[in-house]
């Protein structure tokens, strides 16, 4: 992976990630993929080696790690393990919502949790009926004295089986839309929390999906994160961040389907020579190269304006339209490459494949992504 003009330190740390996660992760990931496990295993090892508080500030034990670092980590995590990609990107996104929007009474003590394996975090967002449009939402939470009552249902959550904490979007104040939608960061702990796995997913099988319905659960109004009735917009900026995770899985999946087929032209002849002399394969391992080096330079730039705070939310669309929809033509390429091998489960591609579809789905469609370029564009233009 490329981590050009990175300090010693990052690269370090980029480094660990990598060997800990090709040691580690692989084997397992393709485990988790036949239904043995999933990455909750991992849990403490992923929390011993930091990855669960990449971007908790350095005050209270995190990494502190810059968006170049933390996209860079990503990717080399998900080369071996789009799963715990996944996993570790949303636990991050919302340790990163509670440092921005927490209560000053509360940040400091949940964020010196974030680290930790048992307190794993979850972003309830969607619903059966609000997928794009969060503000469908149909989640409520009425004031009750100095707590919200929360009542509704929640739907895909990642990391939702596990969770101790989660961000969740409900209407605390009466409208339509985005108004008197709220963020809470619910106790996963509470009484009327109930969870349900979501099975049968095409892929990333290591990743937990859930249900979480929440009847009656108390939730002190200290727990608002953020103004009230601000919650679309937090989420939006909030998965603004997010969405450079996605894209860093995806770069990771499109780099490990270019090695594999890299590796397999080497090795598999017909008509009496390699395949990697015929043009045509050639024509394959080159698009796929140029391609992932083009989605890596818009992860990297997107990554940057975020460290260096500018104002364009459209960076982070842009790096996830194009590296997702490269990662999952380039794992095409990959499963084209391979023949009939690419399309058993013995080979890694047919897997890769699989796990690179949901990144062009989730945390904002590509078509929700080309929505907000468009309007970015057509505001300054
Ligand atoms: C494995 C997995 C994990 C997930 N994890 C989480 C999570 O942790 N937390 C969470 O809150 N959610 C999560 N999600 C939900 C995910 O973010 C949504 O599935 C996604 O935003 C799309 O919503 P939807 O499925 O309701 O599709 P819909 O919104 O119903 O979209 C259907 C189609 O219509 C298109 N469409 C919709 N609106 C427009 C528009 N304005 N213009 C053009 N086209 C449009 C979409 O692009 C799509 O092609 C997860 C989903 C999956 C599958």
């Amino acid at each position: 992976m490329s981590d050009h003009a990175l300090g010693q330190d990052e690269s370090l740390l980029i480094r660990a990630a990598r060997d800990f996660s090709r040691a580690e992760l692989l084997d397992r990931d393709r485990q988790w993929d036949r239904g043995v496990g999933s990455v909750t295993d991992v849990l403490p090892q992923l929390s011993e080696m930091g990855l669960l508080a990449l971007m908790t500030p350095e005050e209270v034990d995190g990494l502190g790690c810059s968006y170049r670092t933390y996209s860079a980590i990503l990717q080399e995590i998900a080369y071996a393990s789009p799963s715990t990609a996944v996993t570790i990107s949303v636990h991050n996104m919302v340790g990163l919502v509670v440092d921005r929007f927490a209560d000053p009474s509360l940040r400091r003590s949940w964020l010196e949790l974030w680290g930790d394996a048992k307190n794993f975090g979850a972003f309830a967002i969607s619903e059966a009926n609000a997928g794009s449009d969060p503000g469908a939402s149909l989640t409520k939470a009425d004031r009750n004295g100095d707590n919200f009552i929360l009542s509704g249902e929640k739907m895909w959550i990642t990391n939702g089986l596990t969770a101790r904490w989660f961000v969740t979007l409900a209407r605390t104040l009466p409208g339509e839309g985005k108004a008197g939608l709220s963020l809470l960061m619910v106790d996963g702990d509470s009484n009327g929390i109930d969870r349900a796995p979501i099975h049968g997913k095409m892929g990333i099988r290591g990743s937990e999906t859930a249900v979480i319905a929440f009847d009656g659960v108390v939730v002190p109004t200290t727990h608002l994160l953020g103004e009230e009735g601000a919650g679309l917009s937090a989420s939006l900026a909030a998965l603004d961040g997010g969405r450079i995770g996605i894209a860093a899985q995806a770069a990771g999946i499109a780099q490990a389907c270019l090695d594999e087929m890299i590796s397999y032209a080497h090795e598999r002849e017909q008509f009496g020579t390699k395949i990697a002399g015929f043009p045509a394969i050639q024509q394959m391992i080159a698009d796929s190269h140029v391609e992932l080096a083009a989605a890596k330079e818009l992860i990297d730039f997107a990554a940057w304006s975020k460290d260096m705070c500018h104002d364009d939310r459209s960076a982070s669309s842009k790096a996830k339209l194009y590296a997702t929809e490269a990662a999952n033509r380039i794992a095409y390429r990959a499963v084209q490459l391979h023949g009939g091998m690419g399309y058993v489960n013995e080979c890694r591609v047919e897997q890769l494949f699989r796990d690179a579809r949901i990144t062009t789905i989730y945390e904002g469609t590509s078509e929700i992504q080309r929505v907000v370029i468009a309007r970015e564009l057509l505001k300054n233009n």
